[in-house]
């Protein structure tokens, strides 16, 4: 990267950082300091402090993924990028348990309108035909909804990653109906059809405000059949265990959904919990976390590497860093040309990341694991 873009890159990602003063860069490789210079406002955040411990000492130098991968003869690599996943920021209503991006009402990062034009001339150049919107929750995200109208201007499919609970807050009751007029596909997370479970795992009053959500995207049509509004729900294991059967499940929701509150959907996507974040520190304390790793490592499906999802999205976070994956993002895993972390401005390297190796850590056997998992659920 050259210095004009890396100072293009400053300039983008300082406008509405964080707080915190940057920590500097001791000990870590040459190679790292312009990305770790463009990332600064995330690194003076205890959270990214304590993600890099991991990537550090346990994920990058011990990467038993990869030589499992070799030893299947196997290499990891970009095909065409089809999907563009932006995590718009950080700032969320909620902030779960099990949340592997650690959002909260007080996270402060956002994406720029200037890094989004970049964004959108990059789909265009790709040839991008879904962008998939994530947060945080997306729709707190100042712009978003400007946003959503460039994506579907040159013509892609926009997909919004909700929490459900942000659709009936004060100050977002005409959400539903923006994403009606834009024919956005709604996925929204719903971790179980209990109450119990889904206020265990969120915070209480979650699961009300769910269902009311729920309820008013059915009344505008979403998850009707024939309507062609999208409507698909998220489910996670509550616990360190794999995600049973997507298809038995869906079933489960859509019976037990339809029969306590008449709500309609259209499909489920199973998804497991990948050991970083929140969830995998919760897993630490417990003294639970090395039973996890071997559960997910010991169920290791070879047949799911070709249908992995970071072969053919790219993963851009709010400052513009690009990945390989959402949960590469966060643990500070950045996709790479030659040795150095790819940043979106750089269109050269974006234009040429057809065919780069996908960044792996262990973390990758929570993908792997039985039926496979992605953000668009089971990969068998
Ligand atoms: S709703 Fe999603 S982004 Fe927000 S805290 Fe929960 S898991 Fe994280
Ligand atoms: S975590 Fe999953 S999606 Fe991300 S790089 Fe690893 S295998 Fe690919």
């Amino acid at each position: 990267m050259s210095r004009d873009q890396l100072e293009q890159v400053e300039a983008l990602s300082s406008r509405v950082s964080s707080t915190g003063e940057f920590e500097g860069a001791d000990g870590e490789h040459a190679e790292s300091r312009e990305f770790n210079r463009g990332s600064r406002a995330k690194r003076a955040a205890n959270h990214a402090h304590k993600r890099l411990v991991v990537v550090g000492e346990t994920q990058v130098p011990d990467n038993k993924f990869k030589e499992v991968l070799k030893e299947h003869g196997l290499q990891l690599r970009k095909t065409k990028i089809d999907t563009l996943q932006i995590n718009v920021g950080k700032m969320c209503n909620l902030t779960c348990h099990h949340c592997h991006v650690e959002a909260g009402p007080d996270r402060t990062e956002m994406i720029t309108p200037e890094l989004v034009d970049m964004l959108v001339d990059s789909a265009e150049r790709l040839g991008v035909t879904t962008v998939d919107l994530t947060g945080g929750a997306p729709e707190m995200c100042t712009g978003f909804k400007e946003y959503v109208r460039k994506f579907r201007a040159i013509g892609c499919r926009v997909m919004v990653r909700s929490n459900l609970t942000i659709l009936v807050a004060e100050g977002y009751e005409d959400f539903v109906d923006f994403f009606r007029e834009n024919a956005i596909h709604v996925v929204a997370s719903l971790p179980c059809y209990s109450r119990e479970n889904v206020d265990k795992q969120r915070g209480d009053g979650v699961f009300e405000d769910s269902i009311s959500a729920l309820k008013k995207l059915n009344s505008v049509g979403y998850g009707q059949e024939g309507s062609g509004l999208l409507l698909d729900l998220v489910y996670n294991p509550g616990g360190a265990s794999l995600p049973g059967p997507q298809a038995g499940l869906q079933q489960a929701y859509k019976e037990q959904l339809g029969q306590d509150f008449g709500i309609e959907f259209n499909t489920l996507y199973c998804i497991t919990n990948l050991p970083i974040g929140r969830f995998y520190s919760d897993l630490k304390k417990a003294g639970t976390a090395d039973a996890y790793d071997e559960l997910l490592q010991s169920s290791f499906n070879v047949a799911t590497v070709e249908h992995l999802m970071c072969r053919n999205t790219l993963n851009v976070s709010w400052d513009g860093w690009v990945y390989d994956c959402d949960f590469n993002q966060m643990l500070e895993l950045p996709t790479r040309a030659g040795a150095k972390p790819v940043h979106i401005c750089d269109s050269e390297a974006i234009a040429n990341i057809t065919g780069n190796f996908v960044a792996t850590g262990n973390h990758c056997f929570g993908c792997t694991a039985g039926a496979g998992s992605s953000c668009t659920g089971e990969l068998l």
